[in-house]
């Protein structure tokens, strides 16, 4: 899963790639977008404007002529000092003006006739609710440009050349801190006759007006793609720590169970150890339990030099129990035979089962007088011993004590012709060999 979603994030990153480029290729070369006016679309938002409202005699008219706006102009210097004629053209409704700031250049495709020059004025008027009003078209901020027209009429225009008009300014008594350029909600295009007034007629002929730029700049779309490449970025390190605190948490889960296992193991090597060095009836060692306990107790011939002691002992006439009351009671007398013995000896002493109702017990650093009083003790206590079923049962032993540099098999032995002496004595006795 996690190498999956790595392959996932890593044809993620190349397609972000892939789109980062093909989205900064399309701005540069493509995106276009152009807000366009012309006779054919557009007729009916040309109007003229002369200077006879403020006194003058110039005379302007705006009429369709095929497929072009035409301003004709007399323009008439003696009644006015500053005449003018101009093709207003409402490209919105105030207060909603349309936003031109995103854009790039004015492109305009003009025929130009006058008395003198090929200059002309052009404003853009913004509405700026700070200071401009619907009753006052003047309130709306003057930005213009004045440029020559080509003999070829076609005329480019960056937006960023246009300035605000500084007698409107005056006029308007605008504070310094709104007295910049904005084109970001203009309503009104004038196309004007120039500053400089030479008198006569003219005529503009508006083929077409456009306005045009990218539908999104490259700061915005830098921006823009930052801004993905950073969620981006920040979704794989997420995805990262939630795999790799996964990955943690299974590491500690696998950790746990391979805890457990062991443990389990050892339980089982210890029981497995334990039955393998003791008799399952008893309790007590068995012979593989007794080898283990010479070996690890007792090292080398220290044994000798104090002196070790073994019993043999047996139950007198077990076989009869079985005989009469069966094997699980012999098998309970068995058992509780082993616990009477393994009572009545020290911990340094190991109690074994040699077979069948045979015991031996190995008494470390024991003489054989001590040997024979323990020997003794055990007897009697079999003897007073309450048994199942009111049973009487007494035992027989054969004590030994090692000679120096005896082999244990042959301790066995002797210890064992002592008991067959104690059986053949009449039971219930004890014999040292
Ligand atoms: P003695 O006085 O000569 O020792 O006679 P005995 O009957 O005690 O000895 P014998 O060797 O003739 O019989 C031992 C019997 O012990 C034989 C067998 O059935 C019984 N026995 C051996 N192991 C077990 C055991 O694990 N459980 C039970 N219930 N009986 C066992
Ligand atoms: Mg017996
Ligand atoms: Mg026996």
């Amino acid at each position: 899963m996690p190498q999956q979603l790595a392959r996932l994030l890593r044809r993620m990153m190349v397609a972000l790639m892939l789109l980062t480029v093909l989205l900064l290729m399309w701005q540069h070369w493509g995106m276009t977008r152009v807000i366009r006016f012309d006779a054919e679309n557009n007729a009916g938002i040309f109007f003229p404007i002369d200077d006879r409202p403020l006194g003058g005699k110039s005379l302007a008219t705006v009429t369709r002529e095929g497929d072009a706006m035409v301003l004709s102009c007399a323009l008439d210097g003696q009644a006015y000092a500053w005449p003018f004629c101009e093709a207003s053209v409402r490209i919105a409704i105030a207060p909603k003006g349309i936003d031109l700031s995103g854009l790039n250049e004015m492109h305009l495709d003009l025929g130009l006739s006058s008395p003198k020059g090929r200059k002309i004025r052009i404003y853009l008027r913004n509405y700026e609710p700070e200071f401009s009003t619907l009753d006052d078209p003047l309130s709306l901020k003057v930005n213009e440009v004045e440029i020559d027209v080509p003999e070829n009429g076609q005329l480019t225009i960056p937006l960023r050349y246009f300035r605000v008009a500084s007698w409107w300014l005056i006029q308007k008594n605008i504070p310094f801190m709104h007295s910049d350029m904005k084109l970001n909600n203009v309503s009104h295009l004038e196309i004007i006759t120039p500053n400089a007034v030479v008198t006569g007629d003219y005529q503009i002929r508006m083929n077409a007006i456009e306005f045009r730029g990218k539908w999104i700049n490259l700061t915005q779309l830098l921006a823009g793609i930052v801004v993905v490449w950073l969620l981006f970025g920040m979704v794989w390190l997420i995805l990262e720590l939630v795999i790799y605190r996964q990955q943690v948490y299974a590491k500690r889960l696998q950790m746990a169970e391979l805890k457990n296992i062991n443990r389990a193991l050892e339980i089982q090597a210890e029981n497995l150890s334990y039955q393998v060095r003791f008799d399952s009836l008893t309790g007590a060692l068995n012979r593989e339990g007794l080898r283990d306990f010479l070996l690890q107790r007792w090292q080398g011939d220290r044994l000798s030099e104090a002196g070790m002691s073994l019993l043999f002992v047996d139950l007198d006439y077990f076989k009869k129990i079985n005989d009469q009351f069966g094997h699980a009671v012999g098998d309970q007398v068995l058992q509780l035979f082993s616990q009477i013995l393994k009572s009545e000896i020290r911990q340094s002493d190991a109690l074994v089962r040699w077979g069948g109702e045979e015991f031996l017990i190995v008494c470390p650093y024991t003489p054989l007088d001590a040997a024979a009083r323990l020997a003794d003790k055990l007897r009697l206590a079999i003897e007073q011993a309450d048994w199942p079923n009111g049973i009487a049962l007494t035992c027989s032993c054969g004590v030994a004590t090692r000679n120096p540099a005896e082999g244990f098999s042959a301790l066995i032995e002797r210890a064992d012709a002592a008991l067959y002496r104690a059986k053949a004595a009449g039971r219930n006795r004890v014999e040292v060999g």
